[in-house]
């Protein structure tokens, strides 16, 4: 993994120089507003971490003095990628991330543990001589997940782990009691949209390839199940590899269609309920779940920088969010996007090698949890006369595994 990480970190040097479009879409949600396509893909693990358009500049469809300029990138990125493969730096992300999670685990919006964590990174910052190091306070939404049960009663008793999604409504105090009616889609839902009303919908959809195309289950299934009557749902983890453990996560709610209590279940379970109902059993289940609104509090978004030595004032973002969910270490879903974006500044600063524009680590806060995105969304209203200023902006949230290529977001001429 600490190779992944450099693997990403490396490339940022040479990709900072070919975008030199100004791309504003640095919220979540810019996957719908504008086509996506994959910019690049690495060479396999070890070999030289060379770009096709430093490789085989021929190739790119950029200007002659551009692609002059890139392969005389070429000394830098074999540099970086000897530190990184072979040099002192070998490891030491992977490390830093170990140590980052061993102290402050779950790091939810509104925790102390966030803001602990915000404190060690800023002070990280300045140890590993970045400049203008500083955090910008930020109101956040203060999560703190409630009471979560649910059982199987009948045909036997079986207690059901589970995990309440976010913004879910909770349960009235009592808790529900009700018939269950278990789907392996929507399309299965619609067709037994008669049987519905007054139950807990149990959602048991395969696997449908990809997280992404999975998750509309989790995001829209609460929908689906009050259009058809349904009282509560109950879904299926989106995960393809389960050990009797449930996944949260962000689901929606949507006007005019009564909001009810939506929580995920593991994989065992749902299988086992539509198993159950299959071979003809009725199912009953209790269902309590409660949420705690506490009042905002204070967090911050993280920045430290490298400054530019011949455009100080055009600037490359690398980002991640330094806010994670409740019930888990936050490791990958986003330490290791924020730690790759100090790391590669910390290992310029290391080598001694400068960059024309100013490289800017951006550690936001409060995008996950009851958040979704708080961090980024004050900073693009509070900077918004600023935004131009970027040449590009790396976001890695996508979980720090073996780096396969970039998304690309912005302009043809960005591209
Ligand atoms: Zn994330």
């Amino acid at each position: 993994m600490n190779h992944t990480i450099f693997f990403v970190s490396s490339l940022l040097v040479a990709f900072q120089v070919i975008c030199s479009g100004t791309n504003h879409n640095i919220t979540k949600d810019y996957e719908n507003q504008i086509k996506r396509r994959r910019f690049q893909d690495l060479p396999p693990f070890k070999a030289p971490v060379i770009g096709p358009c430093v490789k085989h500049p021929e190739n790119c469809n950029l200007s002659p003095i551009l692609k002059a300029e890139i392969v005389s990138y070429r000394p830098a990125v074999e540099t970086i990628v000897r530190e990184v493969l072979d040099g002192e730096s070998k490891g030491r992300a992977y490390k830093e991330l170990g140590k980052f999670v061993d102290l402050f685990g779950a790091r939810v919006s509104g925790s102390k543990a966030l803001e602990d964590s915000i404190d060690y990174m800023l002070d990280q910052m300045k140890q590993n001589g970045l400049q203008n190091v500083h955090g910008e306070e930020v109101v956040v939404p203060h999560y703190v997940r409630g009471e979560e049960r649910a059982e199987l009663l009948t045909p036997r008793r079986k207690h059901l782990t589970l995990l309440g999604l976010d913004p879910s409504v909770g349960t009235p105090a009592q808790g529900i009691e009700a018939d269950v009616l278990v789907v392996t889609s929507f399309e299965d839902l619609k067709a037994k949209a008669k049987q519905a009303k007054g139950k807990i919908i149990v959602f048991n959809q395969d696997w449908q390839g990809s997280y992404k195309t999975t998750a509309i289950y989790r995001i829209r299934g609460a929908i689906e199940a009050a259009t058809v009557g349904g009282i509560a749902t109950l879904i299926r983890s989106i995960t393809d590899f389960s050990l009797n453990t449930p996944h949260t996560g962000g689901m929606t709610y949507e006007a005019l269609i009564p909001e009810i209590p939506a929580a995920c279940i593991t994989v065992e379970d749902a299988e086992l309920l539509y198993r159950l109902q299959e071979s003809g059993e009725k199912l009953r289940i209790s269902f309590k779940m409660s949420i705690y609104k506490l009042p905002a509090t204070t967090s911050r978004n993280v920045f430290g920088e490298i400054t530019g030595n011949e455009k100080p004032n055009e600037l490359v973002g690398l980002s991640g969010h330094i806010d994670s969910w409740d019930v888990g270490q936050g490791a990958l879903d986003d330490a290791g996007g924020t730690q790759i974006s100090v790391e590669a500044l910390y290992l310029l600063k290391r080598l001694g090698l400068t960059t024309h524009r100013t490289l800017q680590a951006i550690l936001w806060t409060s995008e996950e949890a009851a958040a979704v995105g708080v961090g980024v969304a004050d900073y693009v209203k509070r900077h918004d006369k600023e935004l131009a200023n970027f040449s590009a902006v790396f976001e890695s949230d996508s979980g720090t595994f073996n780096a396969t290529g970039l998304d690309f977001a912005g302009s043809e001429e960005a591209g």
